[in-house]
């Protein structure tokens, strides 16, 4: 599956806000956003008022990074939302923090959505015991991602052991087993994303 594979800061530093794409290196004073807070490029420092249709497009890029996806990816899921009961952009969210790369990285099994979407790809956890590679399956209540125990004593895990995080209230995480449970799926409000998902919906209704 496709990725991106640019600078990850530039991301942060064109939707003017933090996505935490980085790890560590984002929590600290080497982040590009706090030294260079404007959008990069020649014309980054411009001030521009911006359409109806910019703020809208901004709104689902930022969505986009946030989450790790690709347009077809990402379309592909808003469309799967808006077949859903209930409020499109409201399903959209809870899809997107439902992926499995976004559970591990909310569990605190991967220091950054990047990186937990790498460490499923190369098959280090399971998923109700059994092992998967796919960063987009969507999780369900009750399901247990657990990192797989061959990879337990990999250095990786052995620096994610000892980071502190703070976990959502739908999951629950075993620090030492290296394992975390969905409590529940995510409501609206439980979902801290500084997305507002109504410009979406505008956006791909047009
Ligand atoms: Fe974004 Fe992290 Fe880079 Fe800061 S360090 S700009 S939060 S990716």
């Amino acid at each position: 599956m496709a990725r991106y594979t640019g600078p990850s800061c530039k991301l942060c530093r064109r939707e003017g806000q933090k996505m935490f794409l980085k790890g560590e290196r984002c929590y600290s004073s080497k982040c590009a956003l706090e030294r260079r807070a404007y959008a990069p490029g020649q014309h980054g420092q411009d001030r521009k008022k911006q359409s109806n249709y910019g703020l809208q497009l901004r709104e689902k890029q930022k969505a986009k990074r946030f989450y790790g996806m690709l347009e077809s990816q990402f379309r592909t899921c808003f469309e799967k939302a808006a077949k859903r009961p209930g409020k499109t952009g409201e399903n959209l969210l809870i899809a997107l923090e439902c992926r499995l790369d976004n559970v591990v990285f909310r569990m605190g099994l991967a220091a950054s959505r990047k990186e937990a979407r790498q460490l499923v790809r190369h098959g280090h956890f399971t998923l109700n015991g059994k092992k998967v590679n796919i960063p987009s399956l969507e999780v369900k209540a009750g399901d247990v991602v657990k990192v797989k125990e061959k990879s337990m004593s990999s250095p990786k895990f052995k620096e994610i052991r000892e980071m502190t995080i703070s976990t959502p209230s739908w999951i629950t995480v075993d620090v030492d087993k290296l394992e975390g449970k969905v409590l529940a799926l995510p409501q609206r409000q439980d979902i801290d994303t500084p997305i507002a998902e109504h410009l979406i919906v505008e956006l791909y209704s047009k």
